[in-house]
C-alpha cells in the first residue's frame, strides 16, 4: 500500500469516526492525529481510538497540546498551522544524482558564442541540444509542478542573465538585516536537502546557468552595496544553487576569485556541502591566504541537538585555522507555510518537522522566539569559548531576538 493509499484509508476510518465533521474540522483534526502518530510512533487508530467523542474544539485543544507540549499554553490556536493532510507518493524525492548528465540542454541562440555552450557540447555529447527563444516561454510552455521536481536534472538550460545577478539578499519582513548582497550563478541543485527551500521554489523544468557571467565581472556593474552592517561588503553565492556544484562545467569559481582577488574589502563567499569535505577545503583555503566564514542555517532543533551542534563547532575550530574565520551566521529552520507539506510529500520519513514551529504573521513557520534565543545563545557562547574573533551574527531575526542573545 502506498502512502496515497494509505492517508485516504485512514481518511475513511476518521470520517466513520467523526461523520459531522465538515471539511475544515476534518482537515485539523485528521492532520494533528497523523503528526502525533509519526512524532510518537503511535498507530493512526490507537489515537483515534481514544478519542472522545466530544465536541470539535474540546478535541482539537487537547490533540494540539499532544503535539506541540512546550508551546501549547503560551499560544493562541491561530499560531497552528494545520493545512490539509494528503502525501503523494509521486511527490517523493528521487534518489539523489551521484554525477550531473542533463538528457536535454536549451539554450538561447547567443549562447552558441559563448565558451560555456562550447563545453556543455563536449561534457554532454550524448544530450539532446535545443534552441529556446526565452527563459521566460520555455517555462510558459513548459507547466511545472512539484513531481517535476524530481526530474530537474534532466534539463540545464543557457540563458542570458539580464537583471539580477548582483543584488541585496531580500532577507525577510522586520528582521535585522545583516548586509548581505547575493549573486546569483544559477538556479537549481542535483542534492536534496530535506530543509532546502529550493523544492518549494523553483518553477522551471531544469538547472538554470546564466551564460554571461563576464557582463557582470566589471566594477560599474558591482551595484550591490558597498557598505553593509558590518561595513564591508559581502557577496555570498549560494542562495539558489549551490555555489560549487557545477563548477566542473562552468568554471566560474576561477573568473570570480581573478576579479575579487584585487578588490580591497569586498569578501565573496562560496557555499557548498558535505561538511567533512568543505572543512578540509575551508582549511586548504585559509592556509592560501583567504578569509572563511561558516553559516550554520538552518539550525533544527531535536533530541540531542546541542551535543550534534557542539561536535560540528568542535569540527570546524579543529580543522580550520581560527584566525581565518571572519563571519559565523546562524539562523534556526523556518519556511513559508507552503514549503510545510512540500517537504513532507518529498521526505515522508523526516524529522525536521516534529519540532514546534509556530506561524509568524510574515505566514512564515519558525520555533518560539524562547527556543530560538536559547539555540543562538548556546551556539554564539560555544563558538566564543573558542576564543574565535569571527563576528556572529543571526540570519533573519528581529531585534528583540538580537537583544536577548547578545545584551544579556
Ligand atoms: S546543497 Fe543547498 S541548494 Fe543544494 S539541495 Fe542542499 S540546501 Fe538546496
Amino acid at each position: 500500500m502506498n502512502n496515497s493509499t494509505s492517508t485516504l484509508k485512514l481518511l475513511e476510518v476518521f470520517q466513520k469516526q467523526f461523520p459531522n465533521f465538515g471539511t475544515n474540522k476534518s482537515r485539523e483534526i485528521f492532520r494533528l492525529i497523523n503528526e502525533i502518530s509519526k512524532i510518537e510512533k503511535v498507530p493512526f487508530n490507537t489515537i483515534l481510538n481514544l478519542l472522545e467523542p466530544t465536541n470539535y474544539q474540546t478535541i482539537k485543544k487537547a490533540l494540539l497540546q499532544r503535539r506541540y507540549p512546550k508551546t501549547f499554553h503560551k499560544n493562541s490556536l491561530n499560531a497552528y498551522y494545520l493545512p490539509k493532510y494528503e502525501i503523494d507518493l509521486y511527490k517523493k524525492a528521487g534518489i539523489l544524482q551521484k554525477k550531473f548528465y542533463p538528457k536535454n540542454i536549451y539554450y538561447e541562440k547567443d549562447a552558441t558564442n559563448n565558451e560555456l555552450f562550447t563545453k556543455t557540447k563536449t561534457l554532454f555529447k550524448n544530450a539532446a541540444f535545443k534552441e529556446i527563444s526565452c527563459l521566460k516561454d520555455f517555462t510558459k510552455e513548459n507547466s511545472f509542478t512539484l513531481t517535476d521536481y524530481n526530474n530537474r536534472c534532466d534539463n540545464l538550460l543557457l540563458v542570458k542573465e539580464k537583471y539580477d545577478f548582483f543584488k541585496k539578499c531580500p532577507c525577510s519582513q522586520n528582521v535585522v538585516n545583516c548586509g548581505y548582497s547575493i549573486v546569483n550563478l544559477g538556479l537549481g541543485c542535483i542534492y536534496d536537502c530535506s530543509y532546502c527551500f529550493l523544492q518549494g521554489y523553483q518553477n522551471v523544468h531544469g538547472i538554470i546557468i546564466p551564460y554571461n557571467i563576464d557582463d557582470y565581472l566589471v566594477d560599474d556593474k558591482i551595484v550591490a552595496s558597498t557598505k553593509g552592517f558590518f561595513n564591508y561588503t559581502r557577496i555570498g553565492s549560494g542562495e539558489f544553487t549551490d555555489s560549487l556544484i557545477f563548477d566542473d562545467i562552468t568554471n566560474f569559481s576561477k573568473k570570480i576569485i581573478n576579479y575579487f582577488k584585487h578588490k580591497k574589502n569586498i569578501y565573496f563567499e562560496f557555499k557548498t556541502p558535505l561538511i567533512q569535505e568543505r572543512l578540509f577545503a575551508a582549511k586548504k583555503c585559509a592556509l592560501a591566504g583567504f578569509s572563511t566564514a561558516f553559516h550554520f542555517d538552518p539550525v533544527i532543533y531535536y533530541d540531542g541537538w546541542k551535543q550534534g551542534y557542539k561536535e560540528t563547532i568542535d569540527m570546524i575550530f579543529d580543522i580550520v585555522p581560527n584566525a581565518s574565520i571572519k563571519w559565523i551566521s546562524i539562523g534556526t529552520l523556518r519556511m513559508p507555510t507552503t514549503q510545510k507539506t512540500v517537504i513532507e510529500n518529498r521526505f515522508p520519513q523526516t524529522d525536521i518537522l516534529n519540532g514546534e514551529l509556530l506561524l509568524g504573521k510574515d505566514f512564515k513557520l519558525r520555533y518560539d522566539s524562547n527556543l530560538r534565543i536559547e539555540i543562538y545563545k548556546y551556539l554564539a557562547q560555544y563558538i566564543k569559548s573558542k576564543k574565535s574573533k569571527a563576528i556572529i551574527y543571526l540570519c533573519m531575526e528581529n531585534s528583540n531576538i538580537w537583544k536577548a542573545v547578545f545584551n544579556s
